[in-house]
């Protein structure tokens, strides 16, 4: 029932904008993946690609080893949910649903139970008879999907369904894609620019940039080892330090003359990422070679502090510190740091794009 995607090279142009540039993509039948990124990235661009309602200046597309590149949308095994819903508002939630099944003209029985299961699925078994004008946004969300999955598609491809819902709703919404996807199976698709949504959801997933795929991976490998600078600070990892050196073999840097263990890899340009999950405040005169930098400036966020503070060279960070602890401290002072093991990683710098 699932199906496995293969991406080769898709490149689109819109006159001078690439929206997609050489992208290559490999998605396993059944997996969750997601397509991140800020907007104008390319995530609809590649997602209507999947989904038919777009054709790539160069490259292809596979399902099952098939090339469906210039196959039109109606005759993939593949459903979109598009961001703006596009129910029929003359119809009622039965009929929304039961659309795609009348155009390919199934029976009258097979399409009230197949309707039933999908709004079954949706949990929205009592509102068949209802004006999908009178439901609320997560209910129409909800309708969107069930008149997606009745047709059973072997790829369900999601753009932002989640954007314009409210906290509340939308997280209710998040989990039920989750359960959706281990009850049916489906290869699911999703697009979003909400990192929360992406790395709840996606057994894999890949940032995107001006058309281009920075890094495709789990989750937890965005933080543990981010391909570049560029996704390093996507992900949140903000203290990205120039060092003078780093040791053959590649297991420590110097950082403003202190030598740091470091994870990753030693390629040319190569920065040290520091994560702030990884960093501690050393109790102060404790040994065991902390790093040692100067505070600059202290800001009370609420729950925790900030503490800005440089090295010697000029060069700075953000440190998350509880409240009272930071109290303690002042502009001037010495700020001994922890940095646990994979806490600081080398990254690739970021190279921009030829265009
Ligand atoms: P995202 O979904 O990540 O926000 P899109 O894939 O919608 O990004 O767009 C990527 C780039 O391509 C943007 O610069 C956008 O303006 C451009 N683009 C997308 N579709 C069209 C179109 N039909 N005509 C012209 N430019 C487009
Ligand atoms: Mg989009």
């Amino acid at each position: 029932m699932a199906i496995e995607i293969r991406i080769e090279g898709l490149t689109r142009d819109f006159g001078p904008v690439r929206a997609l540039d050489d992208v290559s993509l490999e998605i396993a039948a059944g997996e969750f993946f997601t397509l991140l990124g800020s907007s104008g990235s390319g995530k609809s661009t590649l997602l209507k690609m999947l989904g038919g309602f777009d054709r790539p200046d160069r490259g292809r597309i596979l399902f099952d080893g098939q090339d469906v590149t210039l196959l039109p949308a109606n005759r993939r095994p593949a459903n979109t949910v598009f961001q703006d819903l596009a129910l029929f508002p003359h119809m009622s939630v039965a009929q929304n649903v039961a659309y795609g099944l009348r155009v390919q003209g199934i029976g009258r029985r097979e399409q009230e139970r197949r309707v039933g299961e999908a709004l079954a699925l949706v949990e929205l078994a009592d509102f068949g008879g209802r004006n999908v004008n009178l439901l609320s946004g997560g209910q129409r969300q909800r309708v969107a999907l069930a008149r997606a999955l009745v047709m059973e598609p072997g790829i369900l491809l999601l753009d932002e369904p989640l954007t314009g819902l409210d906290e509340r709703l939308r997280e209710q919404m998040r989990d039920e894609f989750g359960r959706l996807h281990q009850r049916t199976g489906a290869t699911f698709i999703l697009v979003t620019h909400n990192q929360d949504e992406a790395l709840t959801l996606s057994d894999r997933m890949a940032i995107m940039h001006r058309g281009r795929i920075e890094q495709t991976d789990a989750p937890p490998r965005f933080f543990d080892a981010p391909a570049n600078a560029f996704v390093a600070r996507f992900v949140g990892i903000d203290a990205l330090l120039v060092p003078e050196g780093i040791e053959a073999g590649g297991a420590a840097a110097v950082v403003a003359g202190q030598r740091l263990p470091v994870a990753g890899r030693a390629v040319p340009g190569a920065l040290v990422a520091l994560r702030p999950d990884r960093l501690a405040l050393a109790p102060q005169g404790e040994g065991d070679a902390p790093l040692v930098l100067r505070i600059a400036e202290i800001q009370f966020r609420g729950l925790h502090s900030d503490i800005r503070a440089r090295f010697d060279d000029g060069q700075g960070l953000v440190v998350r510190a509880p409240v009272d602890i930071a109290a303690r401290l002042a502009p001037g002072d010495p700020l001994h740091l922890w940095v646990q093991p994979g806490g600081a990683v080398l990254v690739a710098p970021h190279a921009p794009s030829a265009r």
